[in-house]
């Protein structure tokens, strides 16, 4: 009798895939609904065939060392910092993630971010209830006005290039900085390249799109913020470590920049005690791809590629 393969996935997640996965095998665990310890992690991980995980899970070399069977680590996210990949690739075990279908997500929370923390959306929304609200007033909660405003894009990749694609409504130039200047964009895009320090000086709105790795960690700190304009309003969905918050909450304090909106954090899900007191800065809870839609197609990728890899074939969202 063919032994049937294990999965382990390390938490329930939304739609209906992984149902999929019990006709070809057996979970090692239900998936469950809480956070998984990482002591549950490295006891049940012998057994795997594959693994489903998520980015708040660090899937280092003790995970794999104790995976004698493992295959495949499908990562419920497209950022990959959480996984060796290093490691994996020299184990032979395949790492694939889940690209595409979270872009237009995440860049419609980066303008979410960008125009709440702008117009003040979220003081507005504890004054009205709290009772505060008074009566209109030629003052009241004076904000920056978005359109026509100057956007800089931090890592032109598919979310920095959506997020692009929405400020043509918005009337906005575009400046952006990556590794290198990109050429033959599908769409007429109106951008400009430009070097980072020149990117922090002249936009108004800054958009963080770009992966985490040991060279972009901290990548804007104290020096980088003090090359802002007074009127700076910066937007991170990409990974918190990518910023210094310690910096961050000392610029929004000092009146270095404007404001901030912030989806992800350096110590997730700890957030800095100080930025935590700041009305300038409106925070969301890691959810760039929280939408029932995305959400559904991700778990159907990560069914997908074990599936692949379960039937002895390349996963088709490998990144080694
Ligand atoms: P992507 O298409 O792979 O783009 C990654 C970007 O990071 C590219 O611009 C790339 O630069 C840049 N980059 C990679 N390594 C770099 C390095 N060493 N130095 C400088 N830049 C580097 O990925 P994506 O789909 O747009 O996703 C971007 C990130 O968003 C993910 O890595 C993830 O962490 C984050 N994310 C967050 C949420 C959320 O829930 N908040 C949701 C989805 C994604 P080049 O253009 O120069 O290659």
């Amino acid at each position: 009798m063919v032994e049937r393969k294990k999965v382990l996935v390390t938490r329930d997640l939304p739609g209906d895939a992984l149902s999929q996965l019990k006709g070809v095998s057996d979970f090692l665990i239900e998936p469950p609904t809480q956070p998984l310890s990482r002591e549950r992690l490295l006891e049940v991980i012998p057994k795997a065939d594959a693994l489903i995980c998520l980015l708040s899970e660090t899937i280092d070399q003790t995970v794999m060392d104790r995976a004698k069977n493992l295959k495949v680590i499908s990562n419920y996210a497209v950022g990959y910092n959480n996984i060796d990949l290093e490691y994996a690739t020299q184990k032979g075990i395949y790492v694939t993630n889940t690209p595409d279908v979270l872009t237009e997500a995440t860049a419609d929370l980066a303008w979410a971010l960008m125009l709440a923390a702008a117009r003040r959306v979220v003081e507005g929304d504890k004054m009205v209830r709290s009772g505060n609200f008074k009566g209109w007033t030629p003052d009241l909660l004076l904000g920056s006005e978005v359109y026509g405003k100057t956007l800089g894009v931090i890592g032109l990749g598919r979310i920095g290039s959506a997020v692009i694609k929405r400020a043509k409504g918005f009337g906005m130039p575009v400046i952006y900085w990556s590794r290198e200047k990109k050429t033959g964009f599908k769409e007429q895009l109106d951008l400009e390249y430009m070097s980072l320090p020149e990117l922090l000086k002249k936009a108004d709105f800054i958009s963080v799109n770009v992966a985490l790795t040991p060279q972009t960690r901290h990548l804007i700190g104290q020096k980088e913020f003090s090359l802002m304009k007074k009127n700076a309003i910066i937007v991170n969905t990409a990974r918190g470590p990518i910023i210094d918050e310690e910096a961050l909450a000392e610029a929004l304090k000092t009146g270095l920049i404007k404001a901030a909106g912030l989806d992800v954090y350096e110590n997730e899900p700890d957030i800095n005690p100080e930025l935590r007191e700041l009305d300038n800065v409106v925070f969301t809870p890691h959810v760039g791809s929280g939408t029932e839609e995305t959400r559904a197609k991700m778990a159907q990728m990560v069914v997908d590629d074990v599936l692949l890899v379960l039937k002895g074939q390349k996963p088709l969202h490998a990144i080694n």
